[in-house]
């Protein structure tokens, strides 16, 4: 008799797991709040109670809880998802949740990643992956009519905020090609790293900021170098960042600033040798 109930409950259990894998298997192991514990639905949980028992499904439940994952994107969170996902272009994607809950999802789309596309993910898993929370504002400089969004050059450390105008402008490895110097892709490295470290080891601007081009530099495959600038005219400076790779190879990426925001990006491979200007 207790072998014939056995049998009949087996099935609910396995059912069970399989729930648990399907809500699980498109994640990378950094599923969202909301994914995690959205799959369970009150009608769900109530019939696999009746089959399982309130202590299984409690287990698994606990399960889900233990893979909240914390990231949130305010502001422009879907055009910081567009963007992530531009540079990110195989494997994973970033999908914003409720509330802006960031989570990674693995994709069928094959192909080796870029280097900025490889440290992205590595980050985004690192943050999404902490229980502690870190929230980061995504606006628009170009078009913003707030006035502390003027100070936002890239990223604002004290403001938790990116600029995505900024990072955009510099396009990614797969648009500008790699060993290109800096990135949009590796900027998003940069301050996803930076916000996590202040606000998660509630580090100073020093101390997150060398983590944070720690991060860039592998995203781009060289340290930022020196940087210079001039000023164009009244209302615009120019600024000119050097990248000296492994191989000798040196690269100039410049641009133009104008009311805190990045304009007319462009790149010069300067040979070994010939240096700065
Ligand atoms: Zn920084």
């Amino acid at each position: 008799m207790a072998s014939q109930s056995l049998q009949r409950l087996e099935p609910a259990p396995a059912a069970a797991a399989r729930r648990g894998q399907a809500a699980a298997s498109p994640e990378c192991g950094a599923t969202a709040r909301q994914e995690g514990a959205g799959s369970f639905d009150a009608a769900s949980v109530l019939a696999l109670q009746r089959q399982a028992g309130n202590r299984a499904v409690g287990r698994m439940l606990a399960t889900q809880r233990m893979l909240q994952r914390t990231l949130t994107a305010a502001g422009d969170a879907a055009g910081f998802a567009a963007f992530a996902n531009r540079v990110i272009g195989i494997q994973f994607e970033v999908v914003i949740g409720n509330g802006g809950v960031v989570s990674l999802r693995r994709t069928n789309v094959q192909g080796p990643p870029t280097p900025e596309a490889q440290e992205l993910v590595r980050v985004l898993q690192l943050v999404i992956g902490d229980r502690n929370n870190t929230t980061i504002e995504f606006i628009h400089g170009r078009t913003s009519t707030r006035a502390s969004d003027r100070r936002v050059m890239g990223g604002s450390f004290p403001q938790s905020k990116v600029d995505l105008d900024d990072e955009e402008a510099r396009g990614t490895q797969g648009e500008v090609g790699l060993g290109m110097g800096v990135t949009g892709g590796a900027l998003l490295v940069h301050e996803i790293l930076e916000q996590y470290r202040k606000q998660v080891f509630s580090e100073d601007f020093d101390t997150a900021h060398a983590q944070a081009l720690a991060a860039e530099a592998t995203a781009i495959g060289a340290p930022r170098g020196t940087s210079t600038t001039r000023t164009l005219n009244a209302t615009t400076r120019e600024v000119t960042k050097t990248y000296t790779y492994p191989d000798g190879r040196v690269v100039e990426v410049i641009w133009d600033v104008t009311a805190g925001n990045i304009f007319n990006v462009r790149r010069r491979v300067v040979s070994p040798g010939r240096g700065s200007p």
